[in-house]
């Protein structure tokens, strides 16, 4: 197995107290495999795909990567995890502003010191963007900055690949195009992909369906 969630737990305090959000959630994701993660809004999709890619840490439970868990990581190391092991999809795109789009698709690969200028350029033909790399990401649609996104995410070519409703900020059919071009260099990578989305129809493209509900999967 690439991840073993097991029996995680994790709540927020907030301003009317405890709130707890997840509850024993336990599942597991092989290498190249697809599976879609949805639930109500408020469910704890993103919560759990932040503690999956180590930008939280649960209260109760183990996150395991290739065998190792990553919530007993000191911070140096969650960084070094969080940088190597998982690219990050976000509805809200999150590119850098002051870099181009060349320089938007190297950096994680960068950071991470190992940079494939081939593979990059390969990605961008791929993606559509090869006529935009020196354009800021202001000067992009929404679909072209999502595009660049999952490129940035790949361009390490990580085992894992989360992404928190990818397509939920482009119209439908530019969604559904983004989504193909995920899928296909995810089969190609062999890289498993862990999805949020609250559209059954997008669920039902990939192999499996997580469901969760008063912090429980179904
Ligand atoms: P989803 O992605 O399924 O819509 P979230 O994981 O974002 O759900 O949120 C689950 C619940 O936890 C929501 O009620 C949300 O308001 C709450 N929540 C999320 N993050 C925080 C936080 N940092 N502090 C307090 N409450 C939070
Ligand atoms: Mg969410």
């Amino acid at each position: 197995m690439l991840l073993e969630v097991k029996d995680v737990g994790k709540a927020y305090a907030t301003s009317e107290g405890h709130l707890q959000v997840l509850r024993g959630v336990s599942f597991a994701v092989d290498r190249a495999e697809c599976v879609a993660l949805t639930g109500e809004s408020g469910s704890g999709k993103s919560t759990l795909l932040h503690l999956v890619g180590g930008l939280d840490r649960p209260d109760a439970g183990a996150v395991l990567f290739e065998g190792r868990d990553i919530t007993k990581l000191g911070e140096a190391e969650l960084a070094a995890y969080r940088r190597s092991s998982v690219g990050l999809v976000f509805q809200q795109f999150n590119l850098i502003p002051s870099l181009d789009v060349a320089a938007n698709l190297a950096f994680q690969a960068r950071l991470a010191g190992r940079h494939d200028a081939a593979w990059c350029a390969q990605l961008a033909e791929r993606l559509g963007l090869s006529a935009l790399l020196t354009r800021y990401p202001e000067q992009l649609s929404g679909g072209q900055q999502q595009r660049v996104a999952i490129g940035r995410a790949l361009a390490l070519k990580p085992p894992l690949i989360l992404a928190d409703e990818p397509t939920g900020n482009l119209d439908e059919a530019t969604g559904d195009q983004v989504l193909d071009l995920m899928l296909a260099l995810q089969a190609e990578t062999g890289a498993a992909l862990l999805m949020v989305t609250h559209s059954t129809r997008l669920a039902a493209r990939l192999g499996r369906r997580l469901h969760l509900s008063a912090g429980r999967l179904a």
